[in-house]
């Protein structure tokens, strides 16, 4: 098989990882090399069932000895094979950044006899890129489970940024899907690849515990309880408030990632939640990503889907998105069930269940009240703070600082408190009048419509 070959295979092989957005490191050129991981950024290209790629992600081998049933490259997969060398992969990468065609490599592989040795040969790559190509462009390598403590560290020393997948989020769908993982092989790395960039691990608190708890030696899992009212639990957002972060640090610049599937498994959106606002807490991971599972082939180990669960995946990333910028706590997203609502965003349904909470003043509420309001985002908020200072608010000048009204209406009191509050009062005493307020329009399109759209209306209209 020649390199062509080879590419248009490994790179087809490696398209199911989504844990591969490039930002966080300020890598800049240096000693006269080439490349640059901070001003040209990685190129990203959409694929066409919506996963963003950065340009040169490709797989060293995609023989695997192990058997994860949602996996295309799995070992017992009829599937045509291939690898590169790491020197034949070190000379495409250049030939290719020389060229424009890319600014950085994701690089993963199969698992080739076993995870040190397969981590050896991803090293390599990445040690000759860094030292006799002296490349400065954008590195992000994936750990193999069960990979020693040593070669994780040597990962870190000359990647931007390494993931480990967990993939799927309890100890029991590991050992019937994807029997060669366990718990242990895959959280060690992760407190190593914490603890490379500085963060001093903590214990996970996940279900289901006794697998998932970290050794004794560790923190407790939430230093501190949250100023906010009525709650005691620190949110991933206030945690990381205090957070100090270094893009242009010499190792793990932009910090460690992971992957969990969705519906390749029966957990729930609780179970994948509360596991996700672990990891951000636990282990400092910057971005957890949720992969809706592509069924690629019949295995009695995994569901039967007609299509991919992109809505689902949809709302875990709202989910996740309220973690990290709105100060939400997965048992605040949670609240009453194990699934996210189909037909409402998560910060629309946590609003239903929390009429007590409204209306908000706009011109005396603090920011962390302001978000809570459906139809206000960070934007929003930032500029209802500044723009108060002047003069009290009216509904009318609302939209012009961002603000949904179509949302927010029935949540917020301005200085016109007349204004609206017919309207208010039946839409806060009535359920069904707020549910078809904030009905989620994604939810009532056709399958397969419409994702790739989600993430922008999210930040925009919040
Ligand atoms: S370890 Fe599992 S997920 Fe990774 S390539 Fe092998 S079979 Fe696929």
């Amino acid at each position: 098989m020649d390199t062509a070959d080879k590419l248009a295979l490994l790179a087809d092989a490696a398209k199911y990882d989504a844990s591969c957005s490039s930002s966080g490191s300020a890598r800049e050129n240096a000693n006269g090399g080439i490349g640059n991981g901070a001003v040209g950024g990685v190129c990203h290209s959409w694929s066409a069932d919506g996963r963003c790629i950065s340009l040169l992600k490709v797989l060293l081998s995609n023989a695997c000895a192990w058997d994860c049933a949602y996996c295309a490259n799995r070992r017992s997969a009829d599937v045509r094979r291939g690898a590169f060398e790491p020197e034949e992969l070190v000379r495409l990468v250049i030939d290719f950044y020389k060229r424009n065609y890319i600014e950085g490599v994701f690089l993963s592989s199969g698992v080739v006899s076993c995870p040190d040795a397969t981590m050896e040969r991803l090293i390599s790559v990445a040690r000759t890129l860094r030292v006799r190509e002296r490349f400065n462009g954008y590195i992000h390598l994936k750990v193999i489970p069960g990979a020693s403590d040593i070669l994780v560290n040597e990962a870190a020393r000359w990647a931007d940024r390494v993931s480990v997948n967990i993939e799927l989020p309890s100890a029991a769908s590991l050992a019937r899907i994807a029997p060669d993982k366990t718990p242990q092989a895959i959280f060690g790395p992760m407190r190593t690849l914490a603890r490379a960039g500085g963060f001093e691990p903590r214990r996970l608190i996940a279900e289901p515990r006794p697998l998932l708890e970290a050794p004794a030696p560790l923190l407790p899992a939430r230093p501190r309880t949250s100023d906010a009212p009525g709650r005691r639990e620190l949110s991933v957002h206030e945690a990381r408030k205090d957070r100090t972060r270094n893009p242009g640090a010499s190792v793990l610049p932009a910090g460690q990632t992971t992957q969990l599937v969705v519906g390749a498994s029966p957990d729930s959106d609780a179970a994948i939640l509360t596991l996700a606002e672990n990891l951000y807490l636990a282990y400092d991971v910057r971005r957890v990503y949720y992969s809706a599972f592509v069924p690629v082939a019949d295995d009695p180990r995994i569901p039967s889907l007609g299509r991919p669960p992109l809505l689902r995946e949809h709302r875990l990333y709202q989910a996740d998105w309220l973690f990290r910028f709105y100060g939400f706590t997965a048992a605040e997203i949670l609240a009453d069930g194990a699934s996210l609502d189909d037909d409402l965003d998560p910060k629309s349904a946590w609003a239903l269940r929390n009429l007590a909470f409204f209306p908000v003043d706009v011109n005396k509420a603090g920011y962390a009240e302001l978000l809570r309001v459906p139809g206000i985002g960070p934007v929003s908020c930032s500029r209802i703070l500044r723009a108060r200072r002047s003069s009290s608010l009216r509904h009318d000048q609302l939209p012009a600082l961002g603000v949904v009204m179509k949302r927010a209406r029935a949540f917020v009191v301005c200085a016109d408190k007349a204004a609206d509050s017919g309207e208010r009062t039946r839409a806060l005493g009535d359920a069904r009048i707020l549910r078809a307020l904030l009905a989620d329009p994604v939810a009532a399109r056709a399958p397969g419509e419409g994702e790739r759209q989600l993430e922008s209306d999210w930040r925009a209209g919040a």
